[in-house]
């Protein structure tokens, strides 16, 4: 607290994102990070990009990145959004589609900014309750509202839905925007992308922060109907016409471009994560089927937060939820080959040690 905050920074309640710690050396499997490097393209442009027209500022519509995402998801270049990470373009969203005195709805257990956003620009919402499965029923979407927002695949369970279900929301909700939030998409699940073109209330974004194995570089986009796309640029041309830096825009664009490096580097990850889970199960724990590059476990003995600390002392690092009906939980990233072992090794010593 202090006297010169405004009222908006007193009443805000702000995310608290994964710890990157400093004190040792972590196997970090809190954050959802790719294990992999970026694609060697993606570094080449980088450094190409790092020289005097530094100078200038960068394109404010990022048009060359729009265009190459337009071609590879084959959209129109005006159906496409690129910013500062999609965090930004989901803080964009709030306020570009939702208006104060209509509940957003969206599950009770999902990525845990869309709270902090609402708080933020005053959007009241509605929690609806996913069931004991983690399962987000569709039919609960069926009714009035000022807004729908779903993570697809869900974080942190890492359960997705199914196309047909997102389909009849969007059937159902003609008078409202429905933002799927696709961050983990390429891990699993089916894409939203190819029904951009019949629902105009439509909204999917992406991320280039997982698959892509670029968090560090803060690439995010959406894909949606012309009048979307141009609602988020009169919020952004409000806040901050130059979200993507020129050494952003350059390496993004090979990021999508070298597609079969990503396709090598996510069936890696995909194949890791289904030996892992298997491995957990033989182990005692419930693991959520997943469609992310993250796992959501649960042991029937070890309590989850005890094995959280047990396994930090061991410097492996999981994500835990203190939080109603997932207190119980472990979010684990899947990592590199050498990775994984070294957790589960980690994970029968703690489970012994209980
Ligand atoms: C990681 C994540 C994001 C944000 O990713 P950026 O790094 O900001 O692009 C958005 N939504 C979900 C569900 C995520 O897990």
């Amino acid at each position: 607290m202090s006297k010169y905050w405004s009222a908006i920074t007193e009443n805000i309640r702000p995310y608290v994102p994964g710890e990157q710690p400093k004190d040792r050396k972590y196997i970090k499997l809190n954050t959802n990070e790719n294990p992999y490097p970026p694609s060697p393209e993606v570094i080449k442009a980088i450094k190409q990009a790092a020289n005097e027209t530094l100078r200038l500022y960068p394109d404010p519509a990022g048009d060359d990145l729009r265009a190459t995402l337009a071609r590879y998801y084959e959209v129109k270049k005006e159906q496409v959004f690129v910013g500062n990470g999609s965090d930004e373009i989901l803080a964009f969203s709030f306020p570009a589609f939702f208006t104060p005195g209509k509940p957003v709805l969206y599950p009770d257990i999902t990525y845990s900014f869309y709270p902090v956003y609402c708080n933020l620009f005053h959007i009241d919402y509605e929690l609806v309750p996913l069931d004991e499965e983690f399962t987000v029923p569709a039919d609960a979407f069926y009714k009035k509202n000022g807004g729908i927002v779903l993570a697809n695949p869900n974080a942190p369970t890492g359960k997705c839905m199914p196309l047909h279900s997102i389909r009849s929301i969007l059937e159902r909700n003609p008078d409202s925007v429905v933002i799927i939030d696709e961050a983990y998409i390429d891990f699993g699940g089916e894409s939203a992308v190819a029904m951009i073109k019949e629902y105009p209330n439509l909204l999917v974004i992406q991320t280039l922060s997982k698959s892509r194995s670029l968090a560090g570089l803060r690439v995010g986009f959406a894909l949606g109907h012309e009048d979307l796309i141009e609602g988020l640029r009169r919020i952004k041309d409000s806040m901050n016409s130059y979200t993507l830096d020129r050494l952003a825009l350059a390496g993004a664009q090979e990021a999508i471009k070298d597609e079969s490096y990503f396709r090598q580097t996510t069936k890696k990850i995909i194949a890791l994560r289904e030996k892992t889970s298997e491995e957990l199960r033989r182990l005692g724990f419930k693991v959520i089927p997943s469609c992310a590059n993250f796992i959501f476990i649960s042991h029937q003995r070890c309590p989850a937060g005890e094995l959280f600390q047990q396994l930090r002392g061991k410097g492996v690092l999981v994500r835990y939820f203190n939080l109603p009906r997932i207190d119980n939980y472990l979010r684990v990233t899947i990592g590199s080959d050498e990775e994984m072992s070294s957790f589960l090794k980690a994970v029968k010593e703690s489970i012994a040690e209980t």
